[in-house]
């Protein structure tokens, strides 16, 4: 079983579409291990968007995600990083795939609703980077027999 972060974003919180998001990634048979409201700084925005440090547009990005609280939340299941990558949708939302959450929601670049981690390396720091291990719990979804065949688990 893998185990991916997804943090709703400030448009995320705005647009109203917190019950909608969570409810999509339920729906799919993804167990929720984890979920918190948390207000991000300067420090923890700069970590987890290192990659684009040298962009113009890093700090107006992390600006935009500190508006708010966000609501950061960790999702397990078979292939759960890759699934939850393709249920995101491309960066762009005016690109991103109908069906997808930034394809159904976003028309913006920046704007795009949610992050999601895109590789089982990823998935592992970003998850320690926003929640301590007892904030991950374990427990059996009773409708588990009826998510995945007994060969696939
Ligand atoms: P993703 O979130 O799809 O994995 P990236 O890791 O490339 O994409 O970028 C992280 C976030 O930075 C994006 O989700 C988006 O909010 C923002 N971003 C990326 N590129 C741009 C851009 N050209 N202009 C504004 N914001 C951007």
């Amino acid at each position: 079983m893998e185990r991916t972060l997804v943090i709703l974003k400030p448009s995320a919180i705005q647009r109203e579409l917190v019950g909608e998001v969570i409810t999509r990634f339920e729906r799919k048979g993804l167990r929720l291990c984890g979920i918190k409201m948390m207000q991000l700084d300067d420090d923890i925005l700069s970590e987890h968007y290192g990659h684009l440090k040298d962009k113009p547009f890093f700090q107006r990005l992390k600006d935009a995600m500190m508006t708010t609280p966000v609501i950061v939340t960790c999702w397990e299941g078979l292939n759960a990083i890759n699934v939850v990558r393709n249920m995101t949708g491309s960066t762009n939302g005016q690109n991103a795939v109908p069906g997808t959450v930034r394809g159904d929601f976003s028309m913006s670049m920046q704007e795009n609703i949610i992050h999601t981690s895109d590789s089982e390396e990823n998935a592992a720091i970003e998850l320690n980077r926003f929640f301590r291990p007892e904030e991950i719990f374990e427990y059996r979804k009773c409708c588990f027999d009826y998510l995945y065949a007994s060969d696939e688990v």
